[in-house]
């Protein structure tokens, strides 16, 4: 059976059809996120039931309200609409294998970080369970949940989001729904991702390199800022050149930049700071070098890590 094929038990308890959705919700997962949206949820009237590994997180969610389920397979119970928020899917199974029983008719919306395909094989877990599962990916820390400027994505069947999109717009802000596959929202998730780490990486490695030559993290501020703030007028000249297998030397060349990102590399070593990260970048410009992509663009790279095993 596929995920479009399951049916929804809407006799539940809370379950909503319609315009109106449910009004009622089970959240999994009490860890920053999870209690955020808990908070959000009781903000604006919804009746909440909770359950937590460590049951004392749920304590001040109770004070104002909250229901704390005694066990997972009664959380299940309570609502056709299951919010989980955990540190990743594997935590899932540990969570709701035992109580798999109680699954028949669940919309299981997993909020949860991890890999596309792990979000695909949880689709297929819950289907055969006969439950629905819903990917979200959400690109806002705890303070942004329950914020309407505050944008999650989401996969998987249309049905079971159009269902409950009211009360996902309550916890997760605006709903970007992304298609059927539940892999795409984890997809999106994880592109972002992809470029937050690497962006805070790189925003340490320059407090470093600025700190190892006596000035602070306050000093060079403004100048960080700046240097963020040019990058999506490069990420915007690229797209179209890119999605055209355009990477003419016109405007940079590899050359140029492998030049570049040495002196980045030597000025870390001369200044005694950990060149781990430089040294990384500066390996994936050689690369480009031997593999002949001197006078190209060095949006050419993208082609390079690509072929990358
Ligand atoms: P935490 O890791 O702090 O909390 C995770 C929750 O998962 C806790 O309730 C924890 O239970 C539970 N858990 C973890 N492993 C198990 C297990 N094996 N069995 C049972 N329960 C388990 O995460 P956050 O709340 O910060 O985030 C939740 C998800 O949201 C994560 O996937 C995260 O990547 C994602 N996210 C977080 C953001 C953030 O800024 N915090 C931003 C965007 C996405 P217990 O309380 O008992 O430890």
């Amino acid at each position: 059976m596929s995920s479009n094929d399951t049916v929804i038990d809407t006799t539940t308890n809370g379950s909503g059809s319609g315009s109106g959705g449910s009004r009622s919700v089970t959240v999994i997962g009490l860890g920053p996120m999870g209690q955020a949206m808990a908070a959000a949820l009781l903000d604006r009237g919804y009746d909440v039931t909770l359950w937590n590994r460590t049951a004392s997180r749920a304590d001040a969610l109770v004070a104002r309200g909250a229901r704390l389920a005694p066990s997972v397979r009664e959380a299940l119970a309570a609502n056709e609409l299951v919010l989980l928020s955990l540190t990743d899917y594997a935590a899932m199974y540990d969570l709701l294998g035992p109580a798999e029983g109680a699954l028949v008719g669940r919309v299981l919306v997993n909020l949860s970080s991890d890999t596309p395909e792990e979000a695909r094989r949880a689709a297929r877990w819950a289907s055969d369970r006969g439950a629905v599962q819903l990917t979200g990916g959400i690109t806002v820390p705890p303070s942004g949940i329950g914020k309407p400027e505050s944008s999650t994505f989401y996969s998987g069947p249309r049905d079971a989001f159009d269902r409950h999109r009211r009360a996902l717009e309550v916890v997760t802000g605006t709903t970007d729904y992304r298609g059927e596959d539940p892999g795409l929202a984890a997809l999106l998730y994880q592109i972002g991702m992809t470029m937050f780490w690497t962006s805070m990486l790189s925003y340490w490695q320059a407090t470093a390199l600025a700190r190892a030559n006596g000035l602070t993290a306050s000093d060079i501020l403004g100048h960080a800022v700046d240097t963020a703030n040019s990058l999506p007028g490069f990420f915007t000249f690229y797209a179209d050149r890119i999605d055209a297998g355009n990477h003419d030397g016109d405007v940079d060349r590899l050359a140029m930049g492998t030049a570049s990102v040495e002196h980045v590399l030597h000025t870390h070593a001369d200044a005694g700071v950990d060149t781990a990260l430089p040294a990384a970048v500066a390996g994936l410009f050689r690369r480009g070098m031997d593999a002949g992509g001197a006078t190209e663009s060095f949006s050419g790279l993208v082609e390079l890590m690509k072929k990358a095993d």
